[in-house]
């Protein structure tokens, strides 16, 4: 009986926190924690909320590698290395691919998850899609602009609201408020 208990906590661990892992050559820590070097993507912006619809092969010539790999073909990178992980400055968090704006510092909190989490987003921010990749029941979140992919949102996150948003660094990009 014990047995059995143990196995199911293990496999309902796994479901929330496994992700399909992506070996990146140059890990997120080569970027600064305000990384607003964005001049060659024409896309970018942090007012214009107007949709976008541009190919992956588009993308894939503007963004870092690292970030298509994550953003544009929902790979996820490895717990506890994303430098947004252990991370709490107060400010806005934005799309990294489009620049629109996700999270506000006050809705994140520690989770032992391995990456960043927040427990409350920009409504008009993100979009919801079933995802049923890996054997795995989830609910992924992309941007509402460009549809990137972010990560995935599930139901033990803390009060207010009992949501957990489980992001990944890379497709994230922090303005820290200005004093
Ligand atoms: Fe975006």
């Amino acid at each position: 009986m014990k047995n059995a208990i143990f196995l199911i906590l293990i496999s309902l661990f796994l479901q929330q926190c496994a992700h399909k892992k992506v070996d990146l050559t140059k890990p997120q820590q080569t970027k600064t924690m305000e990384d607003n070097t964005h001049a060659n993507n024409p896309y970018y912006s942090r007012t214009d909320k107007t949709k976008l619809n541009v190919s992956n092969a588009e993308w894939k010539k503007i963004l870092p590698a690292e970030v298509y790999a994550i953003a544009r073909e929902a790979n996820t990178e490895y717990p506890f290395t994303g430098k947004y992980n252990d991370f709490d400055e107060v400010g806005e968090y934005f799309c990294a691919v489009c620049g629109n704006h996700l999270f506000r510092s006050s809705s994140k909190f520690a989770s032992t998850c391995g990456w960043p989490s927040f427990f409350e987003a920009d409504k008009d921010g993100v979009i919801y899609k079933r995802d049923s990749s890996h054997g795995m029941e989830r609910i992924e979140v992309l941007c509402k602009r460009c549809e990137s992919h972010l990560g995935h949102v599930f139901n033990d996150g803390p009060p207010p609201t009992g949501t957990r948003y489980c992001m990944n660094s890379a497709s994230l990009d922090f303005q820290r408020d200005k004093k």
